[in-house]
This record gives structure tokens, sequence and C-alpha cells, in this order.
């Protein structure tokens, strides 16, 4: 496998950066990881929107024009032969000496871009059983519009999911609603066939699938309801599903042990998964 690193295109056992790297010693740094489908990449111009906000942010200067990023992350795809898959963008605001503050305006951010290939029928049969879901309290910082690598609370959420026999965790803010999943976005399905998600204001970080999948239900004249829900409307939903760049539509079966309508995938999660390219970016 070939990754990219600070301007080279090196074999992955001869990748890696400095120990001093910012992102290494701070998790100081933003990413973004795209779906590749058919050897081309899904929804680039948004991904790079939100990745451009996220540098923005946090005031990392952008380490190359965007277009050339995109240069980069198809090259990346290329070389790795990836048709069906991820690739995985970041950017770390650079290597200087330890210490909290920024380092000087001479120090250039450091960029890594790596792709692999992960076999759709995966995805599939993952969507064909539908994942559980616990829930847990919101412990992540008040800034998770931003697309930070700091995920050391989301670690640890998918760990507990994953120690409870569930894929996916949702958190839970103080006022007893959903914000989202610990890698995705929460939705559910209410009995009059309207989709439930938070609104992208304030909790959650606004995922491209959930763009997406709200302009694609608007053109299906599914209607869309943009509020927190709690996990008692979850549980006795229609049905939920998450969305990722990485697993697009991806049912829900059941929450903390309860099964989500009658404990299999949802009909209008199935639609929507299928039907989600038609209304995606390809380049
Ligand atoms: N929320 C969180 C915390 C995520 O990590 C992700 C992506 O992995 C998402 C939401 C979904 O975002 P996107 O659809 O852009 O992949």
């Amino acid at each position: 496998r070939i990754a990219y690193v600070n301007g080279r295109y090196l074999d992955m056992r001869h990748a890696s950066v400095n120990i001093e790297d910012r992102g290494y010693q701070f998790a100081d740094g933003v990413y973004e990881v795209c779906e590749v489908r058919g050897g081309r990449l899904v929804d680039m111009p948004r991904h790079l929107a939100r990745l451009q906000r996220s540098l923005g942010e946090l005031r990392i200067k952008e380490p190359m024009p965007l277009a050339a990023l995109s240069v980069v992350m198809h090259e990346v795809v290329r070389r790795n032969r990836v048709n069906d898959g991820i690739v995985y963008l970041q950017v770390s605001r650079g290597v200087a000496r330890r210490d909290h503050g920024f380092p000087a305006e001479s120090v250039k951010p450091a960029v890594v871009v790596t792709a692999r290939s992960i076999d759709p029928a995966k995805g599939q049969a993952n969507a064909a059983r539908g994942i559980k879901v616990i829930t847990l309290p919101e412990n992540r910082w008040p800034r998770v519009d931003i697309k930070s690598t700091a995920l050391l609370p989301n670690v640890l959420a998918k760990q507990a999911a994953r120690e409870a026999g569930a894929y996916e965790a949702w958190y839970v803010d103080r006022d007893g609603y959903v914000t989202e999943g610990s890698s995705s976005n929460a939705w559910i399905v209410t009995k009059e066939g309207r989709v439930v998600t938070r609104s992208a204001d304030a909790g959650i970080l606004a995922g491209v699938t959930r763009a997406v999948l709200i302009d694609a239900c608007e053109a299906l004249q599914v209607r869309v309801e943009e509020r927190p829900f709690t996990p008692a409307e979850a549980a006795s939903a229609a049905e939920a599903f998450v969305t990722a760049s990485s697993q697009l539509v991806m049912p829900v079966v059941s929450i903390d042990g309860q099964p989500i309508g009658d404990g299999k995938p949802g009909a209008l999660a199935k639609r929507l998964r299928e039907q989600f390219h038609r209304f995606a970016v390809f380049s």
C-alpha cells in the first residue's frame, strides 16, 4: 500500500511522521474520510468544504489549495488500486518542539493521505442484518462540529459498544436527547414515515452523508424533521439508522437491547440506502 506524506508517495512500510508532529502529541489536527466507489470519490466538494471549515475553526493553514488536495486523494486511490473503499486525509498543525501554544508562522501543516479497499459485500451483509446500538452519556467537548483527530471519547464509546455486543454508541446529552453516534449521525423514522435527525446547529458533526440524505429525502418526497429525539422516542420509532461516509445508510435494529419496530432493518432505511448514490456527486 502507498501513502502520501508531506509531498511524497511512499510505501506504507516507510511512511512515517515526525514524533514532534502536533497531530501525534496533541491531536492538533483534522481529518476527512471519503467513500470510494467504482474508483471514484464520493461527495468530494462537501468533504473539502468541511475540511476547509475545520481548518479555519482551528486556525490551521490550508496546506495546499483544496483542488491540489483533491488531486492527491485521487492519486492515492489510483496508486492503491482502490475500486471500493475509503480514502483518509489528515492535516495536522505541523512539527514543532512540544509547547501547547501555536508554533511559529513558518511551521507548515503536515498532510497524510491513505486509502484502502473495503469489500462492499461486507457493508451489504451488515445492512441486511442491521446493527445494534447502545446509548452513553455525552462526554465530548462542545466543538464536535470540528472534524478533529482528537477522538478519545469516540474511541472509548465504540469500544464500549463492542464490549456490549453492539456496533455503535449513541451519545445522549444532559437534556436527554441523542446527539449522534461515535462515528456516525443518528436518525429515526416515525410511525408516520417522517425521518428525524438532529439539526446540525449544535451537538453534532455536520455529516456529509447526512446532508446528501436530507436532499435525497426531499427529492423522494420523504418528510424530514431536523430536531432532537430521545432514546425513548427512538425505542418506539418505526425504524432507526445511522449515516456515515464509510457506512452509507446503516439500519439500526435495537437500542440498548430494545428492538426497533419489528427488530429487522426498516423498509425506508433500506430504500434510502439503495437510492443514496443517485444523489451523490462522483469525481
Ligand atoms: N459524526 C461523527 C462523530 C463522525 O465521526 C462521522 C463520520 O465518521 C459522522 C458523524 C458522519 O459524517 P460523514 O457522513 O461526513 O462521514
